[in-house]
């Protein structure tokens, strides 16, 4: 029906291939057929970027917020009417289900139309002053340039926040989109170029994601970093940025703790938790892992759990009753084998899944590990596959210390049936994000972001744009 796109770099309004033509394979997930190619972009691809960001952003500055917001909207337009087809693309190059492909698409329109609202809204203060005559105001004025990296679980989503935010704040901004789904982000970037956003004002490019971001974040052009990814990376990164004096926006690794309290509707727990267990076979950073039953009600969860894992349909997502794709990346599939093994050899019991299914493919078996002991790998390390670990607990206190052990404070879940236990959790879980009796996470006009290892910053509701602006403070005297 549709044809994957060769992908080339998006530059200063336009199209093109690598200065040095050199290209990297895209492969389906599901097949492992090379699909696709994209331009590899190097320094001088790089150069040509932060020129015409430089020049974008002065474009884009002063450009009113009222024509920022209405080009916005029109490319959420765009978006949507291209949903199918953007869909297809990232479900060949990604391996999640159509239908939750087609939601990222949707989502993301839905995101640039929040933003495009929160555009006319960057306001700044009037404070009254001590003599009579002086007024003193403070005003938001965007940052400047930002280098954006995000990485290949979510290819539109993980970029439409951070693009989103830059656009609506008056930045203009250089993307450095995943290698692995490339296409999808190429069609995101597409919208807004064909919606009107100046040339230079959104630029796109891929490479050697290292190579780009030790050469961008130093660079004097740009003045905002914002990063999608693992822990270790964004240590690194936030690190260069600190060594430069930039402003950075960190969102990395969880490893969510689910709390489920003898008094919770347990068949609603077993629904809501497998079902966002397995979305995108588990490659997600707020992904429900270590779950943690109260002990009179541990069993019955477990054997709903496991039934709802077993359930699961595992295949190539562009068929329609297939409810988890393949593994993004092959090299995640020896690093969830290795977890699964080393929990097993310290006493854990594999209930369900633990295997690879067939050779071809990235297909991984929806998998359940129960009574994990707390120093096996995966107590400590985030799992970002379709594995779900269930272990048991006693008290209400025991269940927030296994919560609050480990250095992440991403996202966190809880069911219970009772209000004090709700109010507690909300104050002593270390988590950037919790949502009870129910899955709440992630709405563009609620805050996403984690504390601890998990990173810093917020990139939903009205916090998320003042990452994108600077305070300056005027005093006048008339
Ligand atoms: P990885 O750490 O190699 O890469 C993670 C992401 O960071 C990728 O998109 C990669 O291109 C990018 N990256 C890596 N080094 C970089 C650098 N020096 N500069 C700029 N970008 C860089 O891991 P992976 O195998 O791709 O994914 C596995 C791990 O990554 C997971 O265990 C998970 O913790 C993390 N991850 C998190 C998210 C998230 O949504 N927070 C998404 C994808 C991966």
């Amino acid at each position: 029906m549709y044809t994957y796109p060769d992908i080339q770099l998006f530059i200063n309004g336009e199209w093109r291939n690598a200065i040095n033509g050199e290209t990297i394979a895209v492969s389906d997930p599901a097949t492992d057929e090379i699909i696709g190619k994209i331009a590899h972009a190097t320094k001088p691809d790089l150069d040509l970027a932060l020129a015409a960001a430089d020049e974008g952003f002065k474009v884009w500055r002063d450009t009113s917020p009222y024509d920022r917001s209405k080009i916005m909207r029109r490319a959420a337009d765009i978006l949507r009417e291209r949903k199918d087809y953007i869909a297809w693309i990232m479900t060949r190059e990604q391996g999640k289900p159509l239908a939750q492909s087609s939601m990222e698409v949707v989502g993301a329109a839905d995101t640039i139309d929040w933003f495009a609202e929160e555009a006319r809204r960057t306001y700044g203060q009037v404070i009254p002053s001590r003599a009579t005559g002086v007024s003193q105001l403070a005003i938001k004025l965007p940052v400047g340039p930002v280098a954006a990296f995000t990485p290949w679980n979510f290819p539109i989503n993980q970029i439409v926040r951070k693009l989103s935010a830059a656009l609506s704040t008056g930045c203009s901004i250089i993307v450095k989109a995943p290698e692995e789904t490339p296409a999808s982000p190429a069609e995101l970037i597409r919208a807004f170029a064909d919606a009107g956003v100046p040339a230079g004002v959104i630029n796109l490019v891929y490479g050697v994601p290292a190579e780009i971001s030790e050469y961008l974040i130093p660079h004097p052009v740009i003045r905002k970093i914002s990063f999608t990814g693992s822990t270790p990376i964004g240590k690194h990164l936030a690190a260069l940025a600190g060594k430069h004096m930039k402003r950075a926006t960190m969102e990395l690794g969880g490893h969510a703790p689910v709390m489920i309290f003898d008094d919770a509707d347990i068949e609603k727990a077993i629904a809501v938790t497998s079902l966002s267990k397995y979305r995108n076979a588990g490659q997600v950073c707020v992904s429900p892992t270590r779950f943690l039953v109260q002990e009179s009600v541990a069993d019955r969860f477990l054997e709903g759990f496991v039934e709802a894992a077993k359930a699961v349909k595992v295949g190539n997502g562009l068929e329609s009753d297939v409810t988890m794709g393949p593994l993004a990346n092959e090299r995640r599939i020896p690093a969830i084998e290795a977890l699964i093994n080393d929990a097993v050899s310290h006493g854990a019991e594999l209930k369900t899944g633990g295997n690879r299914i067939g050779n071809r493919g990235n297909f991984f078996e929806p998998t359940v590990l129960a009574n994990v002991p707390t120093h096996a790998k995966i107590m400590n390390d985030e799992p970002f596959g379709p594995v779900a670990i269930i272990n048991k607990f006693s008290k209400f206190e025991d269940a927030v210390t296994e919560a609050n052990r480990l250095p992440f404070g991403l996202a966190s879940y809880a069911f219970t049936g009772s209000a004090k236990t709700a109010h507690d959790l909300g104050r002593q879980v270390e988590a950037g994000m919790l949502t009870i009796n129910h899955n709440g996470l992630a709405l563009p006009e609620v805050p996403f972001g984690g504390i601890k290892d998990s990173g810093y910053g917020t990139e939903g509701g009205s916090e998320a744009t003042q990452a994108y602006l600077e305070t300056r403070f005027i005093s006048q005297m008339s």
